[in-house]
């Protein structure tokens, strides 16, 4: 990622500077002059640029149309700001304007950079059966780089959501032929959650109750038409920090800190709620708990900071291995479990032994160079019984592992 800073103050450029070599690690150039972007924007390719209106050599803003002829979206920074000039420059399509006023203006500037990285990735499907207001949100909502789907009524709304499940956000009109917003989010709410999915519903000047109808029908926030740029763009963007906040406590809740990989507690919540329907079923689950061998010594003998990459990297083969079908889990230290369901012991021996035996061969790359470690494992089959009963199992095989030599798979049961 590469930005271009054009600013002709140097306590300004300082700061700007300071702030995003800090806060986001980039390549960033400065020009102090339109000249100099002009040729900098020649040589690049820049993720944004932070411009200020009023350069030396153009100070009618001149800057805004040449770093958009350069396909590259804007960010003004200005001193101040009249009503006037407001509306000609959100009309021009700039991402954002910015006062300079104090500290926080320019921290707002980096926000803002991280915001459009991360706008990138997310899809919003605008659901609306005007083909104007469609536009037009489609037009703010590409300023800010989102990826953007259309839907002309309820019904392909929801066939798009369905083949799309990867859309974060749906922004949908409440009048619409077929199936208006509320039976859209009615339907959207049985297969996705609020933190899955989230929703903003517009609604007109004229029915103030639609507004509050809408959080009742499981809307995560709502605008009333018509909104201004500002507007439209905070309820965005709440609504999705909002969402990647829930997200990220999840994810502290759920995986483990280190390795990334599921925790204990998401293992056993999944599995203590899914025992008695695989049970019912019939369909057999299988479980092989992990243990790597003399991990001690991988510390002792090139310390704790090591130890955790031979973690962090045992935990991504782990899961590269058997993350895509399977649950991978962290238990604690050194001890990880795979869970498989539909798979019997021996289909689960022998793709253990495959890891095991792959593992022995190929030594994880550390910043201290490459180490080799084995693991032993102990696999069981559920039968009519409790997850701490099955575990248990699995850990006296694991221990039968261990006895008999390391670098080893068994089977509960077998001798
Ligand atoms: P065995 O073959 O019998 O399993 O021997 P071992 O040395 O692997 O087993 P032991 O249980 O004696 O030691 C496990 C070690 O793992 C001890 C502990 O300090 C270390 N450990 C536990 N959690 C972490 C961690 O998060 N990071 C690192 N670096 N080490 C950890
Ligand atoms: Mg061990
Ligand atoms: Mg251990």
């Amino acid at each position: 990622m590469r930005i271009l800073v054009v600013e002709d103050s140097r306590v300004v450029s300082r700061i700007l500077q300071h702030l995003i070599a800090q806060e986001l690690g980039c390549d960033v150039d400065f020009a102090e002059d339109m000249a100099t972007a002009r040729l900098l924007l020649t040589q690049y390719k820049y993720f944004v640029a932070i411009t200020d209106l009023n350069l030396p050599d153009a100070q009618e803003g001149e800057i805004v149309k040449l770093v958009q002829g350069h396909q590259t979206p804007c960010i003004v920074l200005t001193g101040s700001l009249d009503g006037q000039q407001r509306k000609r420059l959100l009309q021009l399509g700039i991402v954002d304007y910015i006062l300079k006023e104090n500290r926080f203006s320019y921290e707002y500037v980096v926000r803002l950079v991280t915001r459009l990285k991360r706008n990138e990735k997310v899809k919003v499907l605008v659901a609306d059966d005007s083909m104007v207001s469609r536009k037009f949100v489609r037009s703010l909502l590409e300023q800010q780089l989102f990826q953007v789907i259309e839907a002309d009524d309820g019904l392909s709304a929801l066939e798009i959501l369905k083949s799309q499940p990867d859309i974060t956000l749906l922004i949908t009109d409440y009048n619409m032929p077929g199936l208006d917003g509320f039976g859209l989010i009615l339907k959207v709410r049985e297969s996705f959650t609020r933190e899955e999915l989230a929703i903003i519903g517009l609604s007109s000047d004229d029915d103030e109750s639609l507004s509050a109808r809408f959080i009742k029908n499981g809307a995560n926030d709502f605008l009333q038409k018509p909104f201004v740029h500002e507007e439209f763009h905070c309820r965005v963007l709440n609504t999705l920090d909002s969402l990647d906040m829930i997200r990220k406590l999840w994810e502290q809740a759920n995986l483990d800190y280190l390795t990334g990989v599921y925790n204990r507690r998401y293992f056993f919540n999944l599995f203590e709620e899914q025992l008695q329907q695989i049970e019912q079923k019939k369909t057999s689950l299988t479980l092989a708990l992990l243990d790597i061998d003399f991990f001690k010594k991988v510390n002792d003998t090139y310390g704790h900071d090591i130890g955790d990459e031979v973690l962090v990297e045992f935990a991504a083969r782990l899961k590269h291995f058997f993350g895509q079908h399977f649950t991978v889990a962290r238990f604690g230290g050194e001890e990880f479990t795979v869970a498989f369901r539909g798979l019997n012991e021996d289909k689960v021996f022998s793709l253990m032994d495959k890891f095991r035996a792959q593992l022995e061969v190929e030594a994880i790359q550390t910043s201290q160079g490459p180490i080799n470690v084995t693991v032993s494992t102990g696999i069981a089959g559920l039968s009519d019984e409790s997850l701490d009963n099955l575990l248990q199992r699995a850990d006296k095989a694991l221990y039968d592992a261990k006895e008999l030599g390391r670098n080893l798979v068994c089977i509960e049961g077998n001798e």
